[in-house]
């Protein structure tokens, strides 16, 4: 079958247009032939994404928001979080869809198809990846980057799956009622009975904030409950009865130590499909910002492509043992984060939430939160009992 492209990209969301940005914006692929292929049309905010970062990212135009401050509830410990290097930054999903859309119509060697995906597999000479689309056309490239999840996340024994499970309003008040610049991180003030459950309060301006209700858990609600979980927040912590409801988003994002498949000879996975989603706290943009950066480096010096870091192998082990730890019920979500929140700097945190921490730091957290606990639970994660 003949080759028609380099590369393809299958599925241009966050992890997919992370990719094709990096992409258009080195000159080593000016030559190279890219499709995107993508069934949606993105023409929706259909979420809003936030993480943390020290220096501008390429993202960096389209940041809508960013805090310095950081405020931290629970009915263990609350307190204002010090994230200095950091800021929590904000994106809109519409805002990112444009931003990348816009920057590649200039390039010419990247054309796009609207088309529903049935399957990527690999030529039986292992020489290029073949992608085949609902109406029966096959289309043949080097490489294809996959982010599509063609089947739900296997889940072994000895393995955990939670969801974490969020709707948020984006809230206009008649009155200003909020201070946009500081954020609530976490607010775990609210009902445990779920399982880790917490609020999130991010104002962009005095009037405006988007107030997310947030689970980790194995097993979803009914969905009433989350608007009556936002209802009774806004109403008895943040003390507003007088606003509208501009927006809504709801999301769920696998919480899983199941390994998903980086690499399948010339199909690499990214993003969530290829494990972008931290295990332990859902965070994915950033996963997916280091693993696309990386994946060019690679094309560019001919590196494996799905080389796991050190920091990835502990950052994974110390996801299963906590997700061990939820699971068995053995404590807790709101105490955990209250432990560790009150004893370790938030900065820290933050780099231990993104897997790169020294084992220093590493050590500091562990020792933040019930040890024999954790201890036991990373014992079975080392030596798992078959
Ligand atoms: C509402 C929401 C809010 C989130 N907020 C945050 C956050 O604040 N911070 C954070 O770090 N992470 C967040 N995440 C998690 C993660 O960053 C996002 O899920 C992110 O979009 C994952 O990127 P992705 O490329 O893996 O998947 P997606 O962005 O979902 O992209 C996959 C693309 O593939 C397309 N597709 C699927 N099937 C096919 C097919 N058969 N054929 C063709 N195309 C197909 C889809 O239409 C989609 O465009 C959030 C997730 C959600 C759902």
């Amino acid at each position: 079958m003949e080759k028609k492209y380099d590369y393809i990209i299958a599925g241009a969301g966050c992890a997919g247009l992370s990719l094709l940005m990096r992409m258009i914006n080195d000159p080593f692929f000016i030559e190279k032939k890219i499709l995107v292929i993508e069934s949606a049309v993105k023409n929706t905010n259909d979420r809003t994404w936030c993480f943390w970062e020290t220096e501008p990212g390429i993202f960096e135009p389209i940041v809508h928001h960013q805090w310095k401050q950081l405020d931290f509830f629970s009915n263990y410990f609350s307190g204002s979080l010090d994230i200095h290097p950091y800021a929590y930054k904000m994106i809109q999903g519409i805002d990112f869809y444009q931003f990348v859309m816009n920057a590649a119509a200039a390039y010419k060697n990247v054309s796009w198809l609207h088309a529903q995906i049935k399957s990527i597999n690999n030529s039986s000479d292992l020489a290029n990846a073949q992608v085949a689309l609902e109406d029966g056309t096959v289309i043949v490239a080097d490489k294809v980057f996959n982010s599509i999840l063609f089947a739900p996340i296997k889940v072994a024994q000895h393995q955990f799956y939670f969801q974490q499970h969020f709707k948020g309003w984006l809230i206009e008040t008649t009155k200003p009622c909020f201070d946009a610049s500081k954020a609530t991180f976490m607010d775990f003030r609210v009902g445990q009975e779920h399982g880790t459950t917490f609020m999130y309060v991010l104002p962009v301006s005095a009037n405006k904030a988007l107030i997310e209700y947030t689970l980790f858990t194995e097993q979803l609600l009914e969905k009433s409950a989350y608007d009556l979980a936002l209802k009774n927040y806004i109403n008895d912590f943040l003390k507003i009865h007088d606003y509208r409801i501009v927006h809504e988003e709801f999301g769920i994002i696998p919480m899983t130590n199941a390994p998903l498949p980086r690499q399948e000879g010339n199909i690499i996975y990214i993003g969530i499909a290829g494990g972008q989603a931290k295990a332990s706290s859902g965070y994915a943009f950033k996963f997916i910002q280091k693993r696309t950066a990386g994946i060019i480096e690679s094309l560019k010096n001919g590196n494996p492509l799905s080389a796991i870091s050190f920091s990835a192998r502990k950052g994974h082990l110390y996801d299963s043992v906590l997700l061990r730890v939820l699971h068995e019920r053995k404590l807790n979500g709101d105490l955990i984060f209250a432990s560790i929140f009150k004893n370790v700097n938030a900065a820290d945190v933050l780099t231990f939430l993104d897997n790169e921490s020294s084992l220093f730091t590493d050590l500091r957290i562990m020792n933040s939160v019930p040890t024999g606990v954790f201890l036991t639970a990373a014992i079975k994660e080392l030596i798992p009992i078959k």
